[in-house]
């Protein structure tokens, strides 16, 4: 679950379990505030009477007394009641469910001791808080009941939880969706940050991802982020700077080298094995002397400073050329080298896209077999333009299509040493068709062999 769902959730449970508990709190604080209330009513009333009926001295009927003290409390719904010490209703007044309501022989006793304990009645569905008060003068042990219904006191109650049970969720809901919505705004700039850095790769480390002003979590994440961008630009650059002078430092020695070798081989009194020996040295030269200009080559584009000066060229004649040039080596292998396709323009360095169809077309000849095709066919729409390279070998195997084109990757190790490749060469042209703004890849062919395609953005010839 994305962390702005969680917190959603997290935030909207945790609200709801304090919403819950405050409901409850709020609900039992007013029942108890109206309770507390009607309790006061039932005992100014008692009090009331009791001291009106004493006063008068019993020449005043108990109802008429209970009457007038009654006005205190809802009329239709109190009551009071005059009970023998055996808890008989000796008079009432009120509702007429006085009349047979009756204390519990402990609340009987309880005010006859003289202790003002409120109580609780149920009677034909409705609920009644008591007061029952022992007479103060009487003798006769006398205990006057006050009571009144709790309906109102129900009601309001029940109309609170009401108003909580609807008013809650909809809370609830509206706190989730402002949830929701802070979540994602505060979880922005770190989206923003992640699709940044996940757009910096490893060819363009100077870039940075944005800090934002304030001096928050999101402002250190930027800067932490950024500092190890940093130091991951200077290993890269050290790395490649090394590769770049090393590659430097061997091209001189082994550009002597080739020269010596080349002298001594034009010697005459060589022995056989001595001509032998030095010719493959000749030959391990340069193999080497490839690697080291191919890591040259790579250590400049790393470094983004390989010089291009697009031109408008045609593919397809360019193709011809690096055909021609190759024949040699074609004819060597008895591979034959075909020319397809129109006339496919882009803007793009003529040197550099040489040496792009070169690796391929080398590599399309190396892999053919004896008496094997190559076809270079060139094709061009509105948009693109770009070659295939096909050839009638044995194809990339499936696994390694996808790292033909990582530096000294080799599918078959034994094999491609044998024929003098570095393993560099389609990374260098990846690497240059990029810095093109293109794309290559590599596909197997249904009928056996690889196709090596490259596009580059289209120009109209005119230009
Ligand atoms: P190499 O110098 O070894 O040819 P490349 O970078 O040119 O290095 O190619 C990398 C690997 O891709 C090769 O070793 C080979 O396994 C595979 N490969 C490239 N081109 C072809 C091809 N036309 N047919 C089959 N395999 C190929």
């Amino acid at each position: 679950m994305p962390i702005r769902a969680r917190l959603t959730v997290w935030y909207s449970a945790i609200l709801a379990a304090i919403l819950v508990a405050l409901g409850l709190f709020v609900t039992l604080r007013v029942n108890a505030d109206l309770m507390r209330r009607t309790d006061q009513a039932l005992a100014l009333t008692a009090d009331e009477l009791s001291t009106d009926f004493s006063t008068t001295g019993g020449e005043n009927e108990f109802r008429d007394v209970a009457d007038a003290s009654l006005a205190g409390l809802p009329r239709d719904r109190s009551f009071a009641q005059l009970l023998s010490p055996a808890g008989a209703v000796e008079d009432w007044s009120g509702v007429g469910v006085a009349r047979t309501i009756a204390l519990s022989p402990n609340q009987l006793s309880a005010a006859g001791r003289g202790e003002r304990r409120p109580g609780r009645i149920s009677r034909s569905g409705q609920t009644y808080r008591t007061l029952a008060v022992r007479f103060p003068n009487d003798s006769a042990g006398q205990v006057l009941v006050v009571g009144t219904s709790l309906a109102e006191v129900n009601e309001s109650t029940w109309r609170l939880i009401v108003w909580l049970l609807a008013a809650c969720p909809l809370g609830l809901a509206l706190a989730a969706v402002g949830g929701w919505w802070l979540a994602g705004a505060s979880l922005r700039p770190v989206e923003q940050m992640t699709r940044e850095a996940a757009e910096i790769e490893a060819s363009r480390l100077s870039r940075r991802v944005p800090v934002p002003a304030a001096k928050d979590e999101i402002h250190r994440l930027a800067a932490t982020l950024n500092s190890m961008l940093e130091r991951l630009e200077a290993s890269s650059e050290a790395q490649r700077r090394f590769v770049a002078d090393a590659s430097h430092e061997l091209r001189t020695p082994l550009t002597a080298m080739r020269a010596e070798i080349d002298v001594s081989l034009r010697s005459r009194d060589l022995t056989d094995d001595a001509r032998e020996a030095l010719t493959s040295a000749a030959d391990q030269v340069g193999g080497m002397t490839r690697t080291v200009e191919g890591l040259l080559t790579l250590a400049s584009l790393d470094a983004g400073k390989l010089a291009l000066f697009p031109e408008t060229l045609d593919l397809r004649a360019l193709a011809e050329g690096v055909a021609a040039s190759l024949s040699i080596l074609a004819d060597e292998q008895g591979v034959r080298v075909r020319v397809e396709g129109p006339a496919a323009w882009v803007m793009a360095d003529h040197d550099r896209m040489l040496q792009v169809l070169t690796n391929l077309l080398d590599n399309g000849i190396k892999y053919a077999g004896r008496n094997g095709t190559v076809r270079i066919e060139t094709w061009m729409n509105g948009v693109e333009a770009g070659v295939v390279i096909s050839d009638s070998g044995p194809g990339i195997p499936p696994g390694s299509l996808p790292h033909v084109f990582d530096r000294f990757y080799r599918s078959d190790p034994a094999r491609s040493t044998g024929q003098g490749g570095s393993g560099l060469g389609l990374a260098i042209a990846k690497d240059i068709v990029a810095a093109h703004g293109g794309r290559i890849w590599a596909e197997g062919d249904t009928d056996g062999g690889s196709n090596l395609h490259v596009a580059l953005r289209s120009v109209a010839r005119s230009r």
